[in-house]
């Protein structure tokens, strides 16, 4: 059976941090969906479809990497794509206290789903969204931040 992970995030917008977790889980799954939540609650800077399109860019070469948006719970995507691992980065310390409740959370809802972390490599610790965000809000020049293949001042 096909070893489908989903790796789930926000991606406002795909930094190389991001990048570089998928690239490294590559070699572990035959498959890994980046799934781009939906949360009607948690305002997004840039729309759905542009941070969908960025990611397709980022990993445009790599076929075993699919990209879909969803709403609602991780553990149920992951039911409805048959993939039994949840796959997350860890930056930090604090990083790691949210993700293990989340993680022991979601296994405590659904059994057969594991999550699967890796750490950070260190030159992309520091990179977050958030930051990248307030960075393009200020005008400031993130490329060093973001996938080289995707061009976000085109955008913005
Ligand atoms: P969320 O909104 O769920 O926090 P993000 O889009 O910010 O989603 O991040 C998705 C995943 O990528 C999370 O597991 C997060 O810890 C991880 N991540 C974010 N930035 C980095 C980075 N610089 N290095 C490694 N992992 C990262």
């Amino acid at each position: 059976m096909a070893k489908i992970a989903v790796f789930p995030g926000s991606f406002d917008p795909i930094t190389k941090g991001h990048e570089d977790i998928v690239k490294r889980a590559l070699p572990l799954f035959d498959q890994i969906i980046v799934a781009v939540g939906v949360n009607s609650s948690k305002k997004s800077l840039f729309p759905l479809k542009t941070r969908i399109k960025w990611i397709q860019q980022t990993f445009s070469d790599e076929p075993k990497v699919k990209v879909e948006s969803y709403e609602g719970l991780t553990v149920h995507f992951c039911q409805n794509h048959h993939a039994e691992c949840i796959l997350r980065g860890l930056r930090n310390a604090a990083d790691f206290e949210f993700e293990k409740s989340i993680a022991q959370m979601n296994r405590d809802l659904v059994n057969q789903v594991d999550t699967v972390f890796l750490m950070t490599s260190p030159q992309f610790a520091a990179i977050s969204s958030t930051i990248v965000r307030d960075i393009i809000r200020n005008d400031g020049d993130v490329s060093k931040f973001i996938p080289n293949a995707i061009d976000i001042h085109g955008e913005v």
